[in-house]
């Protein structure tokens, strides 16, 4: 579930952690033709993560393996699971401040503060969730991926007020039941948050394993699917 941060008082100094070098034997097939590849090297990316302890992030000196197709050239990056392409701040971050903006009703300097962003940030980060889905398509994908579930429960609870928070505040919920329902099937997502589940597995299944074609549509595809490199 989103927790909501506690806030920009008393944080601690964000620490930089050094991750190891890990990759497979050998890389995955060529997306693009489904030529061999090869691994090309490294490449070191500062990803801001939340930490294991609810409502902290940290920053990880992360070496992501490259890798070249042999056949069309084709150079890309392997991502470890959880960690999505091209974004610093990480989605479960991004939910916990649009939660904390949304859900929670805090200053945007305050729910910015806790994950070490800006306020521009999180009110970046609220209307782009804000606009990311229709709350309505979200629990239809839930409802199909777990007929059981208790569709559009959750959806009724949002705070009324401003516009755009509340609207971020029904997507977040939607994307909430979307992820739980994934979780459900026996996905394994290393993702907390519904935004991370629902865009991490878009992006590892890179593609429309449960039919969500409607849905994919309606996110956005530069931030949804991490740009050319994801889909390629
Ligand atoms: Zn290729």
């Amino acid at each position: 579930m989103v927790e909501v941060p506690p806030g920009g008082s008393g944080r601690k100094a964000l620490v930089t952690i050094s991750k190891l070098r890990e990759r497979a034997e050998r890389p995955p097939a060529c997306r693009r033709c489904s030529g061999r590849s090869w691994w090309n090297g490294w490449r070191v990316v500062f990803p801001t993560v939340a930490a294991a302890v609810a409502g902290l992030v940290e920053r990880w000196e992360l070496p992501v393996p490259r890798a070249k197709c042999s056949s069309c050239k084709h150079g890309f990056t392997c991502y470890p699971p959880g960690i999505y392409p091209r974004r610093q701040y990480q989605l479960d971050v991004v939910a916990a401040v649009a939660a904390a903006v949304a859900l929670g009703a805090q200053p945007l300097a305050r729910a910015a503060g806790a994950a070490h962003a800006s306020a521009t940030s999180a009110r970046r980060w609220t209307a782009w969730v804000a606009s990311l889905s229709r709350p309505r398509e979200l629990l239809a994908v839930a409802a199909r991926l777990d007929p059981d579930a208790p569709a559009g429960a959750g959806l009724s609870i949002h705070p009324a007020g401003e516009a755009r928070r509340s609207c971020a505040a029904r997507v977040l919920a939607a994307l909430e039941h979307v992820g739980a329902a994934l979780v459900r099937r026996g996905l394994a997502l290393a993702a907390r948050t519904g935004l991370g589940r629902v865009l991490g597995w878009q992006h590892e299944a890179h593609g429309d394993v449960y039919g969500l074609v409607a849905g994919v549509r309606h996110l956005s595809p530069a931030m949804a699917l991490g740009g050319k490199e994801a889909a390629g």
